[in-house]
């Protein structure tokens, strides 16, 4: 009889740490996450997850359409789906995107559990270890935790408040090239970005896209908030510019809700197969029961009734967040953003957010340090606050206890 020996210990709590393969050192709790046991706090005003704010969804009417789903197709919503995802929702998932200009057959969407997973599936299939993913700065901190998990090369290119600046991005495709290093992906979150809170001009949107064409690099549109805007007619995907060069994500987490796991990834045909596969061997396929209630819930429901009332609700506490940030932090500055849920704040000079992180959890808020959104741990002159959670009234009093928290560290 053999009896399994645990590698040599590396890390003297976890007896299997020399085992583990490399991508799994490269995993980390995100800062986010560290903060969720924080969060939940009651006395705390957290202004730092992204939860979206779910209480104006109807939920009799909700449980309803899962029942009548349950009831009329239970045995197919219960069984195991195609790897692709339902046919019926990517018909839908079409309309959704419709709305953003584009237009794409229902062959091209492969449905995922949340853009997360397409966020990871579209790395696995393109990244080996070393290759160089060009990202904005800031950028989706659990973008860069899947990217660091595949041994990606993170390098950012600045944004200004009309979103990634086209000059930048040129100069480092040329560095990078110059230097002989393959760019594989071009990844960027054009509308309502997360953490920076703006949005590439339409005017871009043409030119990032000829500049990644110009290079071969594929571009990844990373666009959960795109219907979020606060008043304005959507923005045109950079998808609806070109069918060939962009692999777009979509997600019903922000538009509906991020419990039934629902996202998608549109991408040109062979990407498309290659996803599909990546996707069966990971989770054989999506949820059935998910995406008949989705599909259910588009088809039943006023769905973009329900999208109007987010977008007013989450434009009254963006409008609580920057008139409180007005007040309170005068000399700090921020982005205005016309949509989606966050806002970046660039803290009065000398001051580090991420050390003052536990001091202003001891003062009853939490936000995230804006380290958590650079693959170089810079940042920490930033910080990202959410305003998506909390009531116009939670907000300005987090926004007063940041401020003491601020100005009590000046002093320090
Ligand atoms: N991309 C971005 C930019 C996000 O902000 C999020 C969620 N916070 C995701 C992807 C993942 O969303 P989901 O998996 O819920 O669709």
């Amino acid at each position: 009889m053999t009896s399994a020996t645990p590698p040599t210990a590396g890390n003297r709590l976890d007896p299997w740490f020399g085992a583990y393969a490399q991508r799994a050192h490269n995993m980390r709790a995100s800062e986010v996450r560290a903060l969720f046991a924080v969060v939940n706090r009651p006395e705390v005003v957290s202004l730092a997850g992204g939860m979206p704010n779910l209480a104006g969804l109807p939920l009799d009417a909700i449980a309803d359409t899962i029942q009548r789903v349950i009831a009329t197709q239970g045995l197919s919503a219960l069984q195991y789906g195609s790897g692709q995802g339902h046919e019926a929702l990517r018909e839908q998932i079409l309309d959704v995107m419709a709305l953003e200009g584009i237009s794409a057959h229902p062959d091209d969407v492969v449905v995922t559990t949340g853009s997360q997973q397409a966020l990871d599936l579209v790395t696995r299939i393109f990244i080996d270890p070393g290759d160089v993913i060009v990202a904005e700065a800031p950028s989706y901190v659990g973008a860069l935790g899947v990217f660091r998990s595949y041994e990606a090369d993170v390098v950012h290119v600045p944004m200004d408040e009309h979103g990634l600046i086209p000059e930048a991005l040129e100069a480092t495709f040329a560095r990078l090239a110059h230097e002989g290093r393959r760019v594989k992906l071009l990844y960027t979150i054009p509308t309502f970005h997360n953490p920076g809170g703006v949005t590439l001009s339409l005017e871009r949107r043409p030119q990032i896209l000829a500049i990644a064409r110009r290079y071969g690099v594929l571009l990844v549109e990373d666009n959960p908030y795109g219907l979020l805007g606060f008043g304005q007619d959507p923005t045109p995907a950079i998808r609806s510019l070109d069918e060939d060069g962009v692999v777009y994500l979509g997600s019903f987490s922000k538009t509906f809700a991020p419990g039934f796991r629902v996202g998608w990834v549109v991408a040109p045909h062979a990407v498309r197969e290659k996803l599909v596969l990546a996707s069966e061997s990971a989770i054989l396929c999506p949820s059935n029961a998910s995406q008949m209630a989705i599909s259910a819930y588009l088809a039943t429901s006023d769905w973009q009734g329900q999208i109007k009332a987010f977008q007013v609700m989450y434009r009254e506490r963006r409008d609580a967040m920057v008139s409180s940030l007005a007040e309170h932090l005068p000399d700090a500055s921020w982005t205005v953003p016309d949509g989606g849920f966050y806002t970046w704040v660039k803290l009065p000079p000398g001051l580090d957010s991420k050390s003052m992180l536990p001091r202003a959890v001891t003062g009853r808020v939490a936000y995230v340090p804006g380290t958590a959104f650079f693959a170089d741990g810079t940042g920490a002159d930033h910080m990202r606050l959410s305003y998506c959670y909390p009531t116009p009234e939670r907000i300005r009093e987090g926004v007063r206890r940041l401020a003491s928290v601020v100005n009590a560290e000046r002093e320090l």
